[in-house]
C-alpha cells in the first residue's frame, strides 16, 4: 500500500498542518487497494494525485463592523474540489473551528458523497471561522453580506452552488442570497436550502436527518430487522439531529439522548422533540433548559465527560446516530457502544468517528453506515431543489420525500453490492468509497487531463 504512504507524505509537504484532511484522504485510500489493483489505468492516469488536489481554493478576508462599532476580521474559504460529475456542490460552515484543513476534509468527503447519490453534482465546501454565538441579527447579516461581497464572483447555478452546514441555516442563506442578488442583479438557483418563500424545496430542511434514518432502516432490512422499538442514542441538537429524532419516532424507535456544546441530555422515556425544537430552532439556548421541564432527565456537562471520549456514547442502546461534528466518537466510545449491545451506527455528521473507532465497528461486524453514504440525503435533496429551480417547478412534500427514500435505498444498495463484489460483504466503508471513487474516476478519465 505504498501509494497511501506516498500520497499522505506528499500532502504533508505540500499542504502542511491539515490533520483532518489527511485523515479523510487516508480513510478513502485505505479502501481503494482492490480497485486500484484490478484497474491499472487509474494509477497510470494519476487519478489519485489529481483527486487529492482541489481544482481551485479561494481564501479571502471577511471584514465587518460589530454592534459596538469595532471592526472584526474573519477568514473566508471556498474549496472547489472536483467538478467531474457536475457543478461544485457542498455547504458553507460558520464555526470557530473552521480552517483550511477542516474545509478541505469536508470538500474531499463531499466529492464521494455526491458521486454516491448518482446525481450530477461535483464536490466543494466553504465557510468561515466566524462564531455566531452571542451575535445579534444585525451582526449576522453584516457578516453574511461581507462574506458574499467576495464569494459572489466564484459561484453560480451551473458553476458552484453552496448550501448550509454547521452555523449556516435558512437565516444565513437568506442574507447571503439577498446580497448575491444585489451584487449580480440575478435571481437564480445559486444556493440550496433556501426558504420555501423564495425557491426552497420541501423536505430539504428535514432531508439529512430523515436520510440518516432511512439509511439505517435499509441496513437493518437486509438482516430482516427494523428500527421499531429500538433505543437510539443521538448526538447533536441541530438540524440533522432534530429531524433524525423526528423520523425515529415516526418509525417507532425511541431516541433517548441529544447534545450540544455545553453537554448531553439523557432522557430514558424519550427526548421531547417539541421542547428540543423550541430550545434550539428559535432561540438556540443551552440544553440545560431541558431540565426545567423534565426533572427526571439527566444533563451531563462537558466538564464531566470521560477523558477519552463523549458521554453520549456511554449509555446503553440498540443504535447510535452521531449527528454533531467530526471526531466526536473515539475508540473508547466505540468499544463502550459495542459492550453495551449497540448493533448499528448511522452517521449524520461528516467524519464523526475516528479511524480506530471505524475499525472497531467493522471488526465487530455491526451495521455501520459511514457519513458519506448515510448523510447524503441532504445534498441529494439539494440537487432536487436545483432541479425544481431550473425547471421553475415546485414538487410536493410527498414527491420529494419519495425521491429521497429511493436515493437512500440506492446508495445503500450500491455500497452493499460493491462490498460484496470486492470480497468484504457488509463493509460499507469499502463499498461506499469504491463506488463513489469509481464514478468520479471514470468521469475524470473520459474528460482527459484537466
Ligand atoms: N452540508 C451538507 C453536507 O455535508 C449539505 C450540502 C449541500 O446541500 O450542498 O452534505
Amino acid at each position: 500500500m505504498s501509494y497511501i504512504h506516498e500520497t499522505i507524505s506528499n500532502l504533508k509537504n505540500t499542504s502542511p498542518a491539515q490533520a483532518e484532511f489527511y485523515q479523510a484522504v487516508e480513510e478513502v485510500l485505505d479502501s481503494l487497494a482492490p480497485i486500484l489493483e484490478s484497474n491499472k489505468h487509474y494509477q497510470q492516469q494519476a487519478i489519485i494525485q489529481r483527486l487529492v488536489e482541489p481544482e481551485r481554493q479561494i481564501m479571502f478576508r471577511v471584514p465587518w463592523v460589530d454592534d459596538e462599532g469595532n471592526i472584526q476580521v474573519n477568514k473566508g474559504y471556498r474549496v472547489e474540489f472536483n467538478s467531474a460529475l457536475g457543478p461544485y456542490k457542498g455547504g458553507l460552515r460558520f464555526h470557530p473551528s473552521v480552517n483550511a484543513s477542516i474545509i478541505k476534509f469536508l470538500g474531499f468527503e463531499q466529492i464521494f458523497k455526491n458521486a454516491l447519490t448518482g446525481l450530477p453534482i461535483g464536490g466543494g465546501k466553504g465557510g468561515s471561522n466566524f462564531d455566531a454565538k452571542g451575535k445579534s441579527d444585525g451582526e449576522i447579516m453584516r457578516f453574511c453580506q461581507s462574506f458574499m461581497n467576495e464569494l459572489y464572483r466564484h459561484i453560480g447555478p451551473t458553476t458552484d452552488v453552496p448550501a448550509g452546514d454547521i452555523g449556516v441555516g435558512a437565516r444565513e442563506i437568506g442574507y447571503m442570497f439577498g446580497q448575491y442578488k444585489r451584487l449580480t442583479g440575478r435571481y437564480e438557483g445559486v444556493f440550496t436550502g433556501k426558504s420555501l418563500l423564495w425557491g426552497g424545496s420541501l423536505v430539504r430542511k428535514e432531508a439529512t436527518g430523515y436520510g440518516v434514518v432511512y439509511f439505517a432502516e435499509n441496513m437493518l432490512s437486509v438482516k430482516q430487522e427494523s428500527l421499531k422499538d429500538k433505543k437510539c442514542l443521538i448526538s447533536g441538537s441541530g438540524n440533522v439531529a432534530i429531524y433524525a429524532i423526528e423520523k425515529l419516532y415516526q418509525l417507532g424507535a425511541t431516541p433517548i439522548t441529544c447534545s450540544d456544546s455545553t453537554g448531553t441530555i439523557y432522557h430514558e422515556s424519550g427526548i421531547d422533540l417539541a421542547l428540543l425544537k423550541e430550545l434550539k430552532e428559535g432561540s438556540r439556548s443551552s440544553l440545560i433548559g431541558y431540565l426545567e421541564e423534565y426533572k427526571e432527565a439527566q444533563f451531563i456537562p462537558i466538564d464531566d465527560y470521560p477523558k477519552d471520549g463523549h458521554a453520549v456514547w456511554r449509555f446503553s442502546a440498540d443504535a447510535a446516530f452521531p449527528c454533531a461534528t467530526q471526531n466526536e466518537l473515539t475508540l473508547a466510545d466505540a468499544q463502550a457502544l459495542i459492550e453495551n449491545g449497540c448493533q448499528l451506527v448511522s452517521e449524520g455528521a461528516n467524519m464523526p468517528s475516528t479511524q480506530d473507532a471505524i475499525n472497531t465497528f467493522i471488526e465487530a461486524k455491526i451495521s455501520y453506515g459511514p457519513g458519506k453514504a448515510a448523510n447524503a440525503g441532504g445534498v441529494a435533496t439539494s440537487q432536487l431543489e436545483m432541479a425544481q429551480n431550473s425547471s421553475m417547478q415546485t414538487w410536493s412534500f410527498e414527491q420529494v420525500d419519495q425521491r429521497l427514500q429511493e436515493i437512500m435505498k440506492n446508495i445503500f444498495q450500491t455500497a452493499h453490492k460493491t462490498s460484496i463484489e470486492f470480497g468484504q460483504p457488509g463493509n460499507l466503508v469499502l463499498g461506499a468509497n469504491i463506488a463513489g471513487f469509481k464514478r468520479v474516476a471514470d468521469a475524470m478519465l473520459e474528460q482527459g487531463v484537466v
